[in-house]
């Protein structure tokens, strides 16, 4: 048995390729470690959407270069999106590296592996082929929910973005896969399919597009719980909205990226909407489910971002009542058109603006989680909450602690006697940021 140690960064179409590595090495003889020390491989799945997540992984690097120092022959792997924007370049830097595998490379790994652990050198795979990852080998990481990918890759080209560079052109699965493999999930125990995709939106299938491919996945007996991630505003239908409405397995919780609130940075960076166009959407939705939450992805400082252009978003944060957001500074990404753009903002001021849109935001999101106190809810079960966290305010000695999710994606920390996989009723007796606190009740 070889010892790997495999680290991901990024979105959750990384976390599901994780899996399905985690898989394949393990059908050919592999095992799992915790930590690098106790390695002879070394994988890390990577992200480059933004400037940060990828300093992370040079930062990784750097330990696995003194820890190669000791050990010249643990083989290190480098896999994902890094690998597909920079390929053999990485090789010829001073990184401790032996593989550079790229996002369509994934069943070759093991493979490439065993080549390197037998002393027949590195490898680059870097080519961008279409192919889709055998799903089928993933190791799921949790029980009761699973990943689902309905589609890969972007022909978007927003232009901030890296995505359609690395992941390639959109493919979507066909129907009959996604609804055998979701069956084959809900047999072995699962409960809650999560659907993945850069654009759900985009799913086609042989004139079967997302929403009655949302209908006959969430119909599947036995599953409780059907979440899907991202919606693309641009492509989100009204049919969307009816199937969400109508389906009472569809969670209500609606992740929907925005990106910025000015009508000249939305055009800017390609995304096919206008602010008006955005809240329209977001009324249409509230409308048919007024009990649903929204996320939403934000963005400052796109080049060219004026003070007044900022004073844009934080307007239509005021009016959108986002239940969460995930914000970021904008940064320059390889191939990205908008690094070509002319009037950068500073970073300090991207930063300045990034913590202004933090504050309101949280004072939203504050408000809205606070509504919740005194709520009964509807919770799955996903895991006991062992140990308890106290900087949440879990006490830790408390019986029979668990932790699951709300249909409107709010996690809640509860006591009570249940077991994983099952739906319960809590009631909420306090809040804080996007966490709840609650007992069960009968
Ligand atoms: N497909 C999703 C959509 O259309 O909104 C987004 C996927 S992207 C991988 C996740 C988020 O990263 C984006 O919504 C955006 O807010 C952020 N992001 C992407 N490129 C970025 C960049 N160059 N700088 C900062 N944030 C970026
Ligand atoms: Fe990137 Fe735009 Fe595609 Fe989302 S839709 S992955 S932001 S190019």
């Amino acid at each position: 048995m070889t010892k790997f140690f495999l680290k991901t960064y990024g979105c959750q179409m990384n976390a599901l390729d994780s899996e399905v590595i985690d898989g394949l090495l393990r059908e050919r003889d592999f095992s799992p470690v915790s930590s690098m020390e106790e390695a002879e491989v070394i994988i890390l799945n990577t992200c480059c959407v933004r400037e940060k997540t990828e300093h992370k992984v040079y930062g990784k690097l750097g330990q696995i270069k003194s820890l190669k120092q000791h050990k010249p022959e643990l083989v290190v792997a480098l896999c994902g999106c890094m690998s597909q924007a920079y390929g053999a370049e990485l090789l010829e830097k001073e990184y401790p590296l032996d593989l550079v595998m790229g996002t369509g490379a994934i069943d070759k790994l093991p493979d490439a592996l065993l080549d390197c652990l037998a002393g027949k050198g590195g490898k680059v795979e870097c080519s961008l082929n279409g192919h889709l990852p055998p799903y089928e080998s993933a190791v799921r990481k949790g029980t009761v929910s699973a990943f689902v990918e309905i589609m890969r890759g972007c022909d978007n080209y927003c232009t901030y973005c890296v995505v359609p560079y690395v992941r390639g052109a959109e493919r979507s699965r066909a129907v009959g896969e996604l609804e055998s493999e979701v069956r084959g999930l809900v047999e072995r125990g699962y409960r809650q399919v999560i659907l993945i995709g850069q654009n759900v939106n985009s799913y086609r299938d042989n004139g079967t597009d997302f929403p009655p491919l949302l209908r006959r996945l969430a119909g599947i007996p036995g599953l409780k719980r059907t979440r899907f991630t991202t919606s693309h505003p641009k492509d989100l239908s009204s049919a969307l909205i009816k199937v969400m409405a109508e389906v009472p397995t569809v969670c209500e919780h609606l992740h929907l990226p925005l990106q910025a609130g000015s009508d000249s940075v939305l055009a800017k960076m390609g995304r096919g909407y206008t602010a008006a166009d955005y809240l329209r959407l977001l009324e249409e939705v509230r409308q048919a489910l007024p009990e649903i939450s929204v996320s939403t992805d934000m963005m400052v400082g796109f080049p060219g971002e004026t003070e007044e252009d900022f004073q844009a978003t934080l307007d239509i944060v005021e009016q959108a009542r986002f239940n969460c957001a995930f914000t970021f500074v904008y940064t320059d990404r390889p191939k990205a058109k908008s690094s070509g753009f002319s009037d950068k903002v500073p970073l300090p001021e991207r930063r300045e603006r990034l913590s202004r849109l933090n504050e309101l935001q949280n004072s939203i999101s504050d408000e809205l989680t606070q509504r919740m106190v005194g709520k009964q809810m509807t919770v799955l079960v996903e895991e006991e909450n062992r140990g308890g966290d106290r900087s949440l305010g879990v006490d830790p000695s408390a019986p029979q602690s668990w932790r699951g999710r709300s249909g409107t994606n709010y996690l809640v920390f509860f006591t009570g006697e249940t077991k994983p996989g099952e739906e319960v009723a809590v009631k909420i007796n306090s809040a804080k940021t996007w966490t709840l606190f609650g007992k069960m009740v009968s």
